[in-house]
């Protein structure tokens, strides 16, 4: 470790976070704000800037699922639902998105209460992509369509026959979300189901429960029909799993670590539920030897320390040609050095904190085993003494291909830097990893950047920049990174699936 990097306690001790009004801790189930059926469990939510307790949510049990599910299932055979025009789907997910808009400046503060993401990037980001994602969704609601199919069936000459495709919505969605972008996250499953025709129960992380609870008031504030939108509260291992097991729920729509995504997919054979699973990565920031260094190495610190490095595309491992190995190492060792870490409330603070003590330690446990497999810690390497859960930015040496640290989906703030000897190693080098969501790609040379974008293993490619995510390019993994794709026109095929119309026309009546 060096000596300069900062070993100060976090600013956040002195930021005082401000009181926005919190959720009502009332469940959405069938169109009204309720107690779960069993009150009394209740889950703590936590500020990880300070570690103080926020306010309780309940934990529900399983028979708020089965009722959520049920009336979300109602809600889906109803006619008023089948019959509802698709544009006025999309009239309900753009009224909410004015109550979002309303309400941003509170919920953005909820948001960095409950998560520790700093308040200018909630603002920022957060609040802007539930918004955007709404508006997008909102619609797509009137642009579903099938198409008319020129089939040649095997059937007598004289007989006239037509066929035709239809989108027709998949039924009860589960949605389950994580605590890197709750809101966000929620909106990513809330507004395709809507937008689709489906109807959803949506269970968010139990670390960062109260956006969505809020989000609930104002989905009924916005006049949603009953049953439509259900949330319910709880820990994965039940709740997550009862939605999961439920045989009403036709499709999981889940983000979060692969090895939930996998115990889900599992559990999914048995009714033979859609599944659509973003899921973690271990993603390459890969920087050759003619990059523009001003962009490029201010892009790897920002790949990997936004957000505190919970961002399941964060740029964890970092493969530079050797000529200028050396150069973008120190620098990026300089900024995570020089990050102020604090509260999500400082306006100084470039970093925040990890969203849990348990997180934290887990991540400072997979650093320890690096260490003691032989990497060095340029930068950082420790947590941070003092309140809240806050971990140093830190930069690895002298890591390889085998070690934990670079296999494994380490979630925050931490970078292992590889010096590439050989070009030819690169894509080798880029997909020598059981992940496959993103990678980055710096340099000036145009045919490099797209013939090497071609070769990586990943769902989504940048060149020259890094987390840049947008409604309208599919997002998904390859490998244990995921299956299936959304945002977009992706979202449609996976919240719908193809029926297909065949018909027998009477050739008796035509009659030109
Ligand atoms: P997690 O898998 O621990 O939990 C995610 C959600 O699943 C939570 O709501 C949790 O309560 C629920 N859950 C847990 N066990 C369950 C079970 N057995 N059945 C059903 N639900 C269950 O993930 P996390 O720690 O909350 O989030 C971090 C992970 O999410 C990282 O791996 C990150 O890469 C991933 N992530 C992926 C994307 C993406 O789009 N690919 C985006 C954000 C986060």
């Amino acid at each position: 470790m060096t000596s300069n990097e900062s070993e100060r306690a976090p600013s956040g001790k002195a930021a005082i976070p401000p009181s926005p009004p919190l959720p009502s801790g009332l469940l959405l189930i069938d169109g009204q704000l309720a107690p779960p059926l069993q009150p009394g469990r209740m889950i703590d939510a936590l500020d990880p800037s300070t570690g103080r307790r926020i306010t309780q949510f309940p934990a529900c049990s399983c028979a708020d699922v089965d009722r959520a599910v049920m009336a979300a299932q109602r809600c889906f055979e109803s006619r008023a639902w089948r019959m509802m025009r698709p544009l006025d789907r999309g009239r309900l997910l753009e009224r909410l998105a004015l109550l979002v808009e309303k309400h941003r400046e509170e919920l953005a503060a909820l948001e960095s209460l409950d998560s520790g993401k700093l308040l200018a990037v909630t603002r920022a980001i957060d609040l802007q992509f539930t918004i955007d994602g709404l508006r997008h969704y909102a619609g797509w609601a009137s642009k579903i369509a099938g198409d008319y199919v020129s089939h040649s069936p095997l059937v007598p000459e004289d007989a006239v026959y037509r066929a035709y495709t239809q989108r027709r919505p998949l039924g009860v969605v589960g949605g389950i979300t994580p605590w890197n972008f709750p809101l966000g996250q929620a909106i990513q499953k809330i507004a395709p189901a809507i937008a689709f025709g489906c109807t959803v129960v949506l269970k968010p992380s139990p670390e960062t429960s109260l956006t969505t609870l809020r989000l609930g008031e104002l989905i009924v504030e916005a006049g949603f029909p009953a049953g439509s939108v259900n949330i319910v509260t709880g820990d994965g291992m039940e709740i997550g799993a009862a939605l999961v097991g439920h045989p009403a729920v036709r499709k999981i729509a889940f983000t979060g670590s692969t090895a939930t995504g996998q115990s889900i997919l599992a559990a999914s054979v048995a009714t033979m539920k859609r599944v659509t699973l973003e899921l973690g990565g271990k993603s390459p920031t890969i920087i050759l030897a003619d990059a523009d260094l001003d962009r490029a190495i201010p892009g790897a610190a920002a790949a990997i320390f936004a957000n505190s490095g919970q961002i399941c595309t964060a740029g964890s491992r970092l493969l530079v040609e050797a000529p200028i190995y050396d150069r973008v190492v120190e620098g990026v060792c300089e900024i995570a050095r020089g990050l102020k870490i604090g509260s999500a409330f400082d306006p100084a603070t470039q970093m925040g904190p990890l969203i849990s003590a348990q997180h934290r330690d887990r991540v400072d446990g997979i650093v320890e085993n690096g260490l003691a497999e032989g990497a060095v810690a340029l930068a950082g390497g420790g947590a941070v003494d003092g309140g809240g859960w806050f971990y140093k930015p830190t930069v690895l040496g002298g890591v390889s291909a085998q070690m934990s640290v670079m296999r494994e989906e380490i979630f925050g703030p931490v970078v292992c830097a590889v010096r590439v000897e050989d070009p030819g190693d690169i894509v080798r080098m880029a997909n020598d990893t059981p992940f496959g969501l993103a990678a980055s790609i710096w340099t000036r040379d145009l045919d490099r950047a797209h013939l090497l974008a071609e070769r990586i293993d990943a769902g989504t490619v940048w060149l020259n920049t890094h987390n840049v995510l947008d409604l309208t390019m599919p997002f998904g993994g390859h490998k244990l990174s995921g299956l299936g794709h959304e945002f977009g026109g992706d979202a449609m095929q996976a919240f719908t699936e193809p029926k297909a119309v065949c018909m027998r026309l009477d050739p008796g009546s035509m009659r030109y």
